[in-house]
């Protein structure tokens, strides 16, 4: 399959099936935001969830936090993004587009949408983060900006979850959120957005200590991503080059995944160093620095980010699970998600809708619920359209209530991706499921 076709099966299935439509689209949509449906939120959240529990539940060592998405605006001048936060932006003299200067073609001379050559003038910079005012006046002294990024909001709480959890460094605070950017060319899908969420962490450290931790973390991310199944032929490190470093980064390495529109990144680990404390202990006039209470040393703590788009990681999951495999002369298209992500566990189908099938069948997806498994009934149409359509969406098992269940009170389980089925008493199927979540 054509690369360039993957991504338009996918956007095409995520819209028919409900994971991810275009936002506004009544209104002819934008084409740099998306809202997921109900199959999308359930994957979202389950890969948000799963996160959250390796990083805060399954570790003592890191804390959870909820900040505000708007912040002081003196936080994002002391960030460096006031200054710095920027892209380069050209416009097209013929048809007034404006892109990146950076994009491959543009750099060419060649703009991307009129293909008119040499069209383009001097970049300028233009700063990504968006603002708005805060209070009814609308005047300088009330703006403020809507977050590009998460992590300023555990910076100016760190002393707050230091003390407040008792935490000794090293310790890390853990946050998912919205992030906001005006990316001057976003798409891809929900590759590059303007609205986006992301997960990230940032764990405090001795310095000194930091490149050790950076090995760590670097190690233990690319695990995580292993670990729900993704193809590790098309996981991959990518450290930046001093051209590439951000402002605040020693040290930089991408988590690329090799996307239908080639090898990007979704995920970073930084190290902060103590750019951040020290500049917000700078701006605020506040010291942030801690006490290492057996030596009673004071620092200001070093800092290794690691920041996964939480959007990029769905569109991850989505390529590297979707496939097309010819069954008895027909194709069929099968989401291969893991299990404990898919947004629904179980399909439960009676195999006809008489003699007795449909009430074992509605017990069983009535159990389901009580066991908070999600689960979807459907009695109508063929058996093997009813498994297409649950194969498209992923669900990894769907149960099947038939003549022999009448009798024995045993019904079958298919399973999505070897196509075997079988037998387990009806009152089990509970019990089955959950061994495999
Ligand atoms: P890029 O170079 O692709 O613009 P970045 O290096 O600016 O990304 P970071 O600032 O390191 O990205 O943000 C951390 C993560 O947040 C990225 O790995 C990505 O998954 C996600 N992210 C950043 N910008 C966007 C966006 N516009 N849309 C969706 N996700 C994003």
């Amino acid at each position: 399959m054509a690369n360039a076709d993957l991504m338009d099966k996918l956007v095409s299935l995520s819209k028919r099936r409900g994971y991810i439509f275009q936002s506004s689209e009544i209104y002819g949509g934008t084409g740099s935001v998306w809202d997921y449906g109900p199959l999308g939120v359930e994957l979202k959240r389950n890969i948000k969830d799963r996160w959250w529990s390796s990083m805060v539940h399954q570790r003592d060592d890191i804390e959870g936090l909820d900040a505000a998405i708007l912040m002081h605006p003196r936080v994002w001048e002391a960030s460096g993004h006031v200054e710095g936060f920027t892209d380069p932006l050209v416009e097209c003299s013929n048809c007034h587009r404006r892109f990146r200067a950076d994009m491959p073609e543009v750099a060419g001379g060649q703009c991307p949408t009129c293909g008119s050559k040499d069209v383009f003038g001097e970049p300028r910079m233009f700063n990504l983060m968006f603002k708005t005012f805060m209070g009814p006046v609308e005047d300088s002294s009330a703006t403020v900006y809507i977050r590009p990024e998460t992590a300023q909001g555990i910076y100016v709480n760190f002393l707050n979850v230091q003390g407040a959890a008792r935490q000794r460094v090293p310790f890390g605070i853990a946050q998912i959120g919205k992030a906001f950017r005006n990316e001057i060319t976003p798409g891809n899908f929900i590759f590059r957005t303007r609205e986006f969420e992301q997960a990230e962490m940032q764990f405090f450290v001795a310095p000194g200590s930091d490149e050790e931790w950076f090995e760590k973390w670097m190690e233990v991310r690319m695990q995580w991503h292993k670990d729900l199944g993704i193809n590790p032929d098309k996981l991959r490190f990518h450290e930046h080059g001093p051209d590439e470093l951000a402002h605040y980064a020693k040290k930089a390495y991408d988590i690329e995944y090799e996307f239908p529109f080639g090898w990007k990144e979704f995920e970073g680990i930084h190290n902060r160093t103590d750019f951040d404390l020290a500049r917000h202990q700078e701006y605020s006039g506040k010291r942030l620095e801690y006490i290492d209470p057996t030596t009673n040393e004071r620092f200001l703590p070093y800092v290794i980010e690691t920041s996964m788009g939480v959007d990029r990681a769905a569109l991850v999951v989505l390529a590297d699970a979707y496939r097309e495999e010819e069954i008895e002369g027909e194709t069929r298209v099968v989401l291969a998600l893991n299990p404990e992500i898919a947004p629904t566990k179980v399909a439960v189908f009676p195999l006809v809708k008489k003699d007795g099938m449909p009430e074992i069948a509605e017990k069983i997806q009535q159990d389901l619920r009580a066991a908070a498994i999600p689960a979807f009934y459907d009695l109508s149409g063929a058996i093997g359209r009813r498994y297409r359509r649950q194969d498209e969406v992923g669900t990894p098992w769907c149960v099947t209530v038939d003549g022999q269940s009448v009798e024995d009170a045993t019904v079958t389980i298919r399973d999505r991706d070897s196509l075997e089925q079988i037998r387990v008493a009806a009152d089990k199927v509970v019990g089955w499921i959950r061994e495999r979540l």
